[in-house]
């Protein structure tokens, strides 16, 4: 059946890695896999084409499709726009609007890349976490939120909230997750201080019952960031909030050696997701053609691997991937002494090349 797939590029760099991805999408139609795609501006874009960083279109266009590839969104040029004009927003709203609850980030280590993590490579190697983030809840949505004037003095305010259900439902995916990996699943917050976490916690050891395979242990978020740079290698699936986990995967990404070589899922409860490379639209780097797309591309055999369920053309990306760095290719990112610097589209190239040998 063909597939339809709704393809947001976005700003900065967006649109050079989205159309290395979709170079990579197409190189699949000769493993008989069949799709459509469509592409819809989001972000500064939409604002620029329709003055909403989440136009009407886009939003009706991701819903219809089968799933979701996304560049990335955000830029200087839009930061003095009022508050819900900004094209973060947009990515916000639509995670909200398509009900994507449950963010996947892995951190996976090519040994060829151990030499550009900032750790010991004795730390990384072999590094492979995953962590599973809630999305649409939290002190990002929590109300009431604002900035008001209080005792003569103004004052900012947000509202950490966590339901049952919230908890629940991430919860399972994440326990599902570890399933299919090690086994082991470390719950992360921060219950000695805050009631949200004390009832986070509480949840996910009541969902633990129902997987008795899975050790679960639990953390602080403030000892997770140690552990997280000590000894990287004694976590494999953590489930964390939406805050705890924006700030967690980053931490975990760097570990890896770049930002730009990790991809990310966004999931609803059939599965449906948005697919989209961990790392903002680099205006520093835009235009220049020399923003790694690699993200991108392992964010395309993600969405194989958990919307499309074909496993086989996920493992043949993955597959491809590493070959091109085992061959040294390299974009500045990524780039250390000895190995061949390429960039963008030399670099998709090379995993089109790869896949098709
Ligand atoms: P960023 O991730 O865009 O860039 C951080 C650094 O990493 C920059 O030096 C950049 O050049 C480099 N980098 C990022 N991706 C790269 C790639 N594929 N290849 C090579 N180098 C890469 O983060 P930032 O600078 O904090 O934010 C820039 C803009 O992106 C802001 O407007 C921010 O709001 C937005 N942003 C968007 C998303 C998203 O769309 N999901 C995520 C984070 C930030």
């Amino acid at each position: 059946m063909t597939k339809k797939i709704a393809v947001l590029p976005g700003d900065g760099i967006g649109p050079e890695i989205v159309a290395e991805a979709l170079k990579v999408l197409h190189a699949l139609r000769g493993f008989g896999f069949k799709f459509e795609s469509e592409q819809a501006a989001i972000g500064g874009a939409g604002y620029d084409a329709a003055g909403d960083p989440l136009p009407e279109a886009t939003l009706r266009l991701a819903r219809q499709a089968d799933t979701v590839l996304l560049g990335a969104v955000g830029g200087p040029k839009y930061d003095t726009l009022p508050r819900d004009k900004r094209p973060e927003r947009g990515l916000l709203r639509i995670r909200k609007e398509l009900n994507l609850f449950a963010n996947l980030r892995p951190a996976l280590l090519y040994p060829e890349l151990a030499a550009a993590s900032t750790l010991k490579p004795e730390v990384v190697a072999g590094l492979d976490i995953m962590i599973v983030r809630e999305l649409t809840g939290d002190i990002y949505f929590g109300q009431p939120r604002g900035i008001e004037t209080r005792g003569g003095e103004r004052v900012g305010f947000n509202t950490m909230v966590y339901s049952e259900s919230e908890v629940r439902r991430v919860a399972h995916v994440a326990f599902g997750i570890a399933m299919k990996r090690r086994k082991q699943l470390c719950s992360v917050e921060k219950a000695n201080v805050l009631e949200c976490s004390e009832l986070w916690k509480e949840v996910v050891i009541e969902v633990s019952k129902e997987y008795p395979e899975v050790a679960l242990s639990h953390m602080y978020v403030d000892n997770a960031a140690m552990q997280l740079v000590r000894a990287p290698k004694q976590f494999d699936v953590i489930v964390t909030g939406n805050i705890f986990g924006d700030i967690l995967s980053d931490e975990a990404s760097m570990l890896t050696g770049s930002i730009g070589m990790l991809p990310s899922a966004s999931l609803d409860e059939q599965n449906k997701g948005m697919y989209e490379p961990i790392h903002g639209s680099a205006p520093d780097i835009a235009g220049k053609g020399s923003a790694n797309p690699l993200a991108t591309i392992l964010s395309v055999a993600m969405m194989l691997r958990y919307t499309l369920n074909e496993q086989a053309l996920a493992g043949r990306i993955d597959a491809a991937v590493q070959q091109v760095l085992a061959q040294g290719y390299r974009t500045g990112d990524i780039y250390t002494e000895g190995t061949k610097k390429v960039g963008t589209a030399e670099m998709g190239d090379a995993v089109v090349a790869a896949l098709c040998k």
